[in-house]
């Protein structure tokens, strides 16, 4: 065990006799499950597969567990929500480790009976789970710091972050300077420096940010109306140009009303905390962006998961739960942000209704890409009128920043006055909310900016299928993934694009399990297709070579599988 891996981890320790110490976890499909405990600290418990309840769990790897509780002899203790961290196969087994969010393990309570305290012991069990090779920022989330100062962590992490940096994978400290659009001017930390950077990690999808009456749209404003907006938007935050962004959003999505949010996260935090609370229902789909999980974590409701589209699973769970509780809310992406691909939206909203559950529907990869009006997922199942919640944001449509709710007039009124995220942060600067309405008006007068992109994810896509790599030909989304499934090699291909003036983005554990790790391509409108065939055929002979064999790639590529 390296000075690194005992530096970071907190103290776990054995379990004497695996007969004695189980965890029984409420599954996100609102089964239970008994799992043996193999060992724990303070704010962990690693569990032994049980075949009976495998596949269930491992399809909720990454999803929070609702309710759980540790039993040992005759004692039991409840630990509220656990986090599913992460999943280790052995020989014969699986080791599935979940981290506590609501309570602490009562680790220095009875349970020590059962435990195995010897610190010789813990070493030795750890040793081969902690190569340095499987070592990642996961692994930093459960370090205990109690009885430490409370830097201790970021000394401990700041020491594995520069061994991390010299890694093929790291990919943070690409800085772009003072250039825009798709073509830019990148310093890298790692080689020498170019000035002719194809972008194709962008979610400037529409190649709006750099529009020139976008841009004089926000400098315009920032002239008349100060560089801030001074306060939040129920104190001092509200200008007159909020109030007709809100009109738009709400106009074109054929809703009565809208509100900003400085950001598609704090959207999502904000509208799930205020419109759900105790004796409520969320059910949401496994691959859910972080923001809508941890809305989900902030609100009182149950949380509950389907398996990624699986509309008969939806059903399932609102069969046997629905009834237990007061209101029901599903919530579904458009376009899902790691593997792009898009919600089966008019089976989830029949199922919703069926069971009287409210539906939210999160369009920030969809919104100004997919439908027949670009007007996102809603717009492609002619939906606008009926979802009860459309999320979006600006940093899709114009590569910028903000994030809004629309809906009736009572529900946004509502999230108005009780969304946290709404009432207690500043509101968006006066200038991004010009640029951003400017960006909004030229995308529906100018439908040839995103019939630029749908044609172009149509080519690029065509491009990857030649390859050799596993898409659809009728790919709608502008985020496509190219799995390669060996972290290694995808350190390797990434510094080869990038040599070769490619920037795109690596996703590695925990992101994605690590067989599906891969690049997460995404198109702009304003990629000719010359830059496309040239980032093909960089990627060909990147794959060359590195020795990639497209063989080995994984059959399920789903982000989080
Ligand atoms: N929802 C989804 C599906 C996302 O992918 C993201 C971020 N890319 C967000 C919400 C958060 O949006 P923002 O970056 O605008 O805060």
């Amino acid at each position: 065990m390296s000075q690194l891996d005992k530096a970071i981890r907190p103290k776990r320790f054995k379990v004497k006799n695996t007969e004695q110490v189980f965890l029984t976890v409420e599954l996100p499909t609102g089964e239970s499950a008994k799992l043996k405990v193999i060992d724990c600290s303070i704010n962990g418990i690693r569990c032994e597969y049980d075949k009976a309840y495998s596949d269930d769990l491992l399809n909720f790897f990454n999803c929070i567990v609702s309710s759980s509780k540790l039993s040992w002899l005759n004692q039991e203790t409840f630990l509220g929500r656990l986090a599913f961290r992460r999943i280790s196969p052995k020989e014969n087994l699986t080791h599935m480790v979940f981290s506590t969010i609501d309570t602490k393990v009562p680790i220095d309570g009875s349970l020590t009976k059962c435990l195995d305290l010897n610190f010789n012991d813990f070493e030795g069990a750890s040793k081969e789970e902690l190569s340095s090779e499987k070592f990642n920022l996961a692994s930093f989330i459960e370090t205990d710091y109690q009885n430490a100062d409370l830097f201790d962590r970021m000394r401990k992490f700041d020491t594995y972050r520069k061994e991390w940096e010299k890694s093929d994978k790291y990919g943070y400290k690409t800085v772009r300077e003072c250039s825009k659009g798709e073509r830019v001017n990148l310093s890298r930390k790692r080689k020498g420096n170019r000035n002719d950077y194809i972008v194709m990690g962008s979610n400037d999808y529409l190649g709006l940010g750099a529009h020139p009456e976008v841009v004089h749209s926000a400098q315009v404003a920032m002239n008349l109306y100060g560089f801030g907006s001074t306060g939040s938007p129920v104190t001092t935050g509200t200008t007159d140009l909020h109030i007709k962004l809100c009109e738009k959003l709400a106009s074109i999505h054929q809703q009565e009303a809208a509100l900003l949010f400085n950001s598609g996260y704090a959207a999502n935090v904000g509208i799930i905390s205020s419109v759900t609370t105790q004796n409520d229902l969320i059910v949401a789909d496994q691959l859910c962006h972080a923001s809508i999980q941890d809305g989900m974590q902030m609100s009182r409701a149950t949380s509950r998961f389907f398996k990624h589209n699986d509309v008969t699973h939806l059903e399932s769970i609102l069969q046997k739960e629905r009834n237990n509780y007061n209101g029901c809310l599903v919530i579904t992406e458009g376009v899902f942000s790691m593997d792009g691909d898009l919600a089966k939206l008019d089976e989830i909203f029949k199922v919703a209704r069926k069971y009287n559950a409210r539906i939210m529907v999160d369009q920030a990869h969809c919104f100004g890409v997919v439908g027949p009006n670009g007007l996102g997922i809603c717009d492609k199942y002619n939906l606008l009128k009926d979802v009860d919640i459309i999320m979006g944001t600006f940093s899709k449509i114009c590569g910028a920043i903000g994030g809004f709710a629309v809906g009736s007039t009572e529900v946004i009124e509502w999230i108005r006055a009780f969304g946290r995220a709404h009432v207690f942060s500043v509101s968006l600067p006066p200038s991004t909310v010009a640029a951003a309405h400017r960006a909004i008006e030229l995308f529906i007068s100018q439908p040839e900016i995103s019939l630029k992109l749908k044609n172009n994810i149509k080519y690029f896509c065509k491009g990857l299928i030649d390859l050799g790599f596993k898409l659809e030909s009728t790919h709608e989304s502008a985020v496509v993934p190219v799995v390669i499934g060996d972290e290694k090699k995808l350190g390797q291909i990434y510094q080869s694009l990038l040599d070769d003036g490619v920037s795109c983005v690596p996703i590695v554990y925990p992101a994605v399990s690590r067989k599906n790790c891969r690049f997460r391509f995404t198109l702009m409108s304003t990629h000719t297709q010359s830059d496309l065939d040239y980032v093909i055929s960089s990627l060909e002979k990147a794959m060359l070579k590195s020795k990639f064999d497209m063989n080995n790639v994984a059959e399920t590529s789903k982000a989080a599988s």
